[in-house]
């Protein structure tokens, strides 16, 4: 089967993880993490968001995550979600230069909540386009539930294709699909990224897959056979969703590593560091973590111990 030779991660765990967490993190915990993160090897790497802080108040010191660290850190993409021009505002005050906006792909949940259309409610992003343009600061969009919802089962691809679009008419082109119910499944991910792949080829994509029913991983690797190269990831599979009743979390980071070891598809991060990091954030939540390499390792120390 087809797959690249190598991909990119972006660890967001101190984000999608860290906001279903009853336990909030110290803004100096945030950094030792980042920093940890940064030294395994991670490239891109979502810090934080800025939605109102008592909406979720996990990242109300995503602000000072970012001051903390002088805005930026030299070969690294640090990305925030926002909400709307508001984040912009934000990200320009603390020195973040890169922020993503994020729609669901569900009419039916977008209607109820803010009466209009997930189309619409891109369109009303230019705000914040405008803003971040006039700032210098990079924006992104993501599209949450693209694949199927709990109100509608799979999406239309015209819904999607209409969502994609509003976004190119304010100015975005990176593009991430986000599986946040969980309800993606490898062969409706093998034809949707084929179909925006070949439809929107000045679109950079992101996959954001939830393993909550298991198929996070087997997704991965559909999206790559249809030539999708940027993943996001979460440490210790941290995460859930706060819409989605039993949402599970993340694809887990060191899992997606251990594919990729076990494949040679080049990512650039250290497993070993990050399974440390993983492990370690046991005594900050208070509770260890969930992945399928935390459990079993990894297959070539099984099989080191074997032969030795
Ligand atoms: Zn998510």
């Amino acid at each position: 089967m087809n797959h690249p030779s190598s991909i990119t991660l972006c660890e967001v765990g101190l984000r999608d993880g860290l906001q279903n967490e009853p336990t909030i993190l110290t803004t100096d915990q945030k950094v030792e993490i980042l920093r940890g993160l940064v030294d395994a090897g991670f490239k891109v790497i979502e810090v934080g968001s800025f939605m109102h802080p008592v909406k979720v108040p996990q990242m109300a010191n995503t602000d000072d995550v970012f001051k903390a660290i002088g805005g930026e850190i030299p070969g690294v993409q640090l990305r925030a979600l926002i909400p709307n021009k508001r984040g912009v505002d934000r990200a320009v005050a603390c020195g973040c230069k890169k922020v993503k906006l994020n729609v669901s792909a569900s009419k039916m949940h977008n209607i109820k909540n803010l009466n209009r259309t997930p189309a619409e409610s891109v369109a009303g992003f230019k705000e914040a386009c405008d803003a971040a343009a006039a700032a210098g600061i990079e924006i992104s969009g993501s599209i949450s539930m693209p694949f199927a919802s709990p109100w509608e089962g799979r999406i239309p691809v015209s819904d999607v294709d209409e969502i994609i679009e509003a976004y190119l008419n304010v100015g975005i082109n990176e593009i991430s699909l986000s599986d946040a119910s969980g309800m993606a499944t490898p062969y409706g991910v093998y034809d949707l990224c084929s179909h925006v792949r070949e439809k929107y080829p000045q679109c950079t994509w992101w996959l954001h897959f939830h393993n909550t029913r298991g198929l996070a991983v087997a997704n991965i690797i559909t999206a790559m056979a249809a030539g999708m190269t940027q993943f996001d990831s979460s440490f210790g599979g941290l995460g859930g969703c706060p819409f989605v009743p039993g949402a599970a979390g993340n694809v887990s980071t060191e899992d997606v590593l251990h594919l990729c070891e076990e494949e040679n598809i080049e990512t650039g991060i250290d497993i070993v560091k990050i399974i440390e990091i993983s492990k370690n954030l046991k005594g900050m939540l208070g509770h260890s973590l969930e992945s399928y390499i935390l459990r079993a390792g990894r297959s070539k120390d099984l099989i080191a111990a074997k032969s030795s």
